[in-house]
């Protein structure tokens, strides 16, 4: 099958990697000439919502999908009627609108920190008077990786967020004490089969995703399928879907969900029976889904700016690297190591001190 992808990305790239061996053939729609999925198809360089080159993806491929949550609405009108997209307009809407995928969480009954809209920076001050510090503010689109947030404590902080938020219509949140980060990956078919992933217990570094855990017979892993499970419902979602939860006083709080493959999933390309990536495939190419069972204790760690020396890396007993080809920039994800750990969640100390 030919299989369009907007974004050309590392998600992308792990999805073609997932795709090759069974002969698929891909197409990458990125800006970016070096876009690191590049090498492994056709790499349509244009702007994601090229009106030309859309129409050129759509009549070179079987299917397309995404590998980022921000794709323009007007690239998804373009493809309309010419090519099956999925997951469809509706998940991809309410996943780039930090309101309306509040409000789609709470009428699915699953319960989220307290918030409430900011329409801009002038009402700043009366959120806070409504919610209290400290809280959390997040511009409703287009944040992504601690981006377009601002952790608000004291007045000062505020004053500044109000500055730099401006026009930009956001949403302010209690800062939730949570005992921990999990989210759970679920893939969705045609069909409307449905398959859930172990919940990946996640640790962040300046809003940025570092160490993922997996954890297999998690006691909040029934909730958490109930909550996706409806989402993926109401959204009749096809493809890989994450959502990501705080647990706070032993319950789950929906933070967000991403309507694609997800960083914390990394861990299932060498740790699970069947990766999210070819599950993902599975998924929109209408094909039954394969198992998610872990094939043993599998933990992932970001490489962030750079790429460590790989022999050291690969030195360290079940290690897998994935390094993304990306140019080493402050911050950049440019790749990851998965590793297969003695016991839940003991990383080799090696791995941690690279
Ligand atoms: P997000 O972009 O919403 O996924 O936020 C990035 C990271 O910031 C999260 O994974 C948390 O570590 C932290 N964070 C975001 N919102 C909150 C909140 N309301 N309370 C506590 N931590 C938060």
């Amino acid at each position: 099958m030919k299989i369009g992808v907007i974004g050309g990305g590392q998600l992308a790239r792990m999805l073609a990697l997932a795709g090759l061996p069974w002969a698929h053939e891909f197409t990458f729609l990125d800006p970016a000439a070096d876009a690191c999925a590049g090498p492994l198809g056709r790499l349509l360089i244009a702007d994601y919502d090229d009106e030309r080159a859309l129409l050129e993806l759509a009549a070179q491929t079987d299917v397309v999908t995404f590998d980022f949550e921000n794709v323009p609405a007007r690239s998804l009108e373009v493809l309309a009627g010419r090519v099956p997209v999925y997951p469809g307009a509706r998940a991809l809407a309410a996943a780039q609108d930090r309101l309306h995928e509040k409000a789609l969480f709470g009428e699915l009954g699953m319960a989220t920190a307290e918030f409430v809209a900011v329409d801009d920076g002038t009402a700043l001050s009366a959120a806070i008077a409504e919610l209290g510090l400290p809280a959390v503010l997040k511009t409703r689109r287009l944040g992504y990786d601690g981006k377009g947030q601002w952790l608000l404590r004291t007045a000062a902080e505020v004053e500044v967020a109000a500055r730099e938020l401006g026009d930009t219509p956001a949403l302010l949140e209690c800062l939730v004490p949570f005992e921990r980060e999990v989210s759970l990956i679920a893939a969705r078919g045609r069909d409307g089969a449905v398959v859930f992933y172990p919940l990946s217990e996640n640790t962040h570094c300046n809003g940025i995703l570092h160490t993922t855990v997996c954890r297999a017979d998690d006691p909040l892993q029934g909730a958490a399928e109930a909550q996706v499970g409806r989402l993926l419902e109401t959204l009749d979602y096809v493809g890989v879907l994450a959502v990501e939860f705080f647990q706070h006083r032993g319950e789950l709080l929906a933070n967000e969900f991403a309507p694609r493959v997800h960083n914390s999933g990394h861990w299932t390309i060498e740790g699970a029976e069947t990766s999210q990536f070819e599950n993902h495939l599975r998924a929109i190419l209408g094909l039954p889904l394969g198992s998610t069972r872990p094939r043993g204790h599998y933990a992932m760690v970001n490489l962030i700016g750079a790429v460590p020396e790989p022999a050291r890396m690969l030195a360290i007993p079940g290690t897998h690297l994935h390094h993304y080809g990306k140019t080493a920039r402050p911050g950049r994800k440019v790749g990851h190591i998965t590793v297969a750990c003695a016991a839940p969640g003991v990383l080799p100390p090696e791995l941690l001190a690279l």
